[in-house]
């Protein structure tokens, strides 16, 4: 044999992937809890899994693997709630929770009031329909676990099922407002708000910030998502809740193949509605009715939507004007805010390096650095940060003097100033991952006074044993 077949003989094949790290996570098909593979192939993130019933899987997590690993600079020490609700026994996920081995308190808390609902859609992670109610005795109780472990509350997000079918809705959003918590939120679909004006003006009252599911401008996007032609009753939504003095954040749900061309449509609308301070785009969750008819290898992901803003809006958001928000895991989610004036939207991130203050690993002190500015970068680069409120305005007004952006002087104005866009990667049975999920900090209450990750209660099984106990019970 000659000298260079031998050396042809005797290369070794090279592996496809990078190896980065090993992590746990779901068996897609029985959910136990196995070992997964953190792999970077061709550019993008994927985990892969075996499970000894079942055999291997994989799922694409991130489309950029540039992104996932860089965020990883901006993870930051998480602050430790006043009281628990677990012991540490079996070890996570299974003892949530919240268990002494969380590594963040909560930021926002969930609470679904519902779980009925007056539309269908194929997308419901929740598996929402007929079902039971909460009573305000419940939430009440709830929201006193709530303070115990957290002191001051930042946010609660009232959610479902749909909530404004709730009988007693006015009276739980006075109890969380009666409370020292600081800002309300209600999640909706938009159809009682756009049939129900005199609704939404008592509903002003509470001043809750209304998180309205928008999913396109397309009759398409609609019905495929929520299975009838939307548009109409989302414009009527946003208009009443404009008239009653409300804000409101579009949320969108993104589906590979279904409206992921319409980030950029989604994002223009919003700037133009008086009624949008925001937009929060969600890649679907394959759990709850969301389960069939997906590829986990082809799916909508954080950077997907960040690459498809960039270049669905010719630039005027670029991929580098987001940043990983730092509170949770830092690969779960990314925002930005833009001031606005008229048509010019400029997002801060090209008025100021906020790079250099939100850097948690690295810790790089910048000599000219005001006092003022990282505090105010932080909690806005947090889940607990909801655009158009008073405390959100505040911390941009106080970048935007420490950086002389001009301002209104009238309140009102000012508000409408800032812009916020926000990209958020629910985890599902493909992509969860222990170590996001022991940084979580959005959190549902339970009735049985348990804290749980949003994720956790998604995926295993902890929504489906509350509806059981809850329908159980009545
Ligand atoms: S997710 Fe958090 S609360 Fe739940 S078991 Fe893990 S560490 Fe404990
Ligand atoms: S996704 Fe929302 S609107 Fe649709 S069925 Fe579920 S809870 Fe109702
Ligand atoms: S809800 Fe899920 S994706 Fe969001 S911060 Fe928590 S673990 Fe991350």
């Amino acid at each position: 044999m000659k000298g260079e077949d031998l050396v042809v003989q005797l290369r070794q094949r090279v592996r496809d992937h990078i190896f980065q790290e090993i992590t746990r996570s779901l068996c897609p098909e029985c959910r136990r809890v196995i070992d997964a593979q953190v792999l970077v192939r061709k550019g993008a993130v994927y985990l892969r899994k075996h499970c000894p019933e079942h055999g291997w899987h994989e799922a694409l997590v991130s489309s950029d693997a540039g992104w996932y690993l860089a965020s990883l600079k901006y993870n930051k020490p998480g602050a430790i709630p006043f009281t628990f609700a677990t012991e540490v026994e079996r070890g996570c996920p299974f003892d949530c929770g919240l268990c002494p081995e969380h590594q963040q308190h909560t930021c926002l808390s969930l609470i679904e009031i519902t779980s009925r609902c007056n539309l269908a859609c194929t997308t419901c992670f929740a598996d929402a329909g007929a079902g039971f109610d909460l009573s305000v005795d419940q939430v009440e109780k709830m929201l006193d676990r709530l303070i115990e472990a957290e002191g001051r509350p930042e946010v609660v997000q009232i959610s479902g099922g749909e909530p404004t079918l709730h009988p007693q809705l006015m009276d739980i959003l006075a109890a969380v407002r009666a409370r020292n918590i600081l800002h309300v939120m209600l999640n909706s679909n938009g159809v009682r708000l756009a049939d129900d004006p005199e609704f939404v003006r008592r509903l002003a009252r509470h001043g809750p910030t209304i998180y309205l599911q928008f999913d396109g401008l397309s009759a398409r996007a609609h019905r495929e998502l929520r299975g009838r032609d939307l548009r109409a009753v989302k414009q009527r939504a946003l208009d009443n809740i404009a008239e009653a003095g409300l804000t409101a954040v579009l949320v969108a749900t993104v589906v590979q193949g279904v409206n992921e061309g319409e980030i950029g449509d989604i994002l223009r609308f919003g700037l133009e509605h008086p009624a949008v301070t925001g937009v929060s785009y969600q890649p679907a969750t394959f759990a709850g009715r969301c389960l069939n008819g997906h590829d986990p290898l082809n799916r909508a992901t954080v950077t997907g939507v960040l690459h498809a803003l960039e270049s669905q809006t010719q630039g005027l958001f670029r991929v580098s004007d987001f940043l990983p928000v730092p509170c949770p895991h830092p690969t779960c989610c990314a925002s930005t805010y833009a001031y606005v004036e008229g048509k010019q939207v400029t997002p801060v991130t090209r008025l100021l390096n906020v790079d250099d203050y939100l850097d948690f690993i690295t810790d790089r002190t910048v000599p000219d650095l005001s006092e003022e500015i990282r505090p105010a970068l932080e909690a806005l680069w947090s889940l607990a940060a909801v655009p158009g409120t008073e405390k959100a305005t505040n911390n941009l007004t106080c970048v935007a003097c420490n950086i002389n952006i001009p301002l209104p002087a009238n309140v009102e104005a000012l508000r409408r100033s800032f812009f916020m866009v926000h990209v958020h990667g629910f985890m599902d049975e493909h992509t969860f991952d222990v170590k996001r999920l022991m940084k979580c900090c959005i959190h549902e209450l339970l009735p049985d006074g348990r804290t749980v990750p949003f994720c956790a209660y998604n995926n295993l099984g902890i929504r489906e044993q509350v509806k059981r106990q809850e329908s159980a019970s009545r």
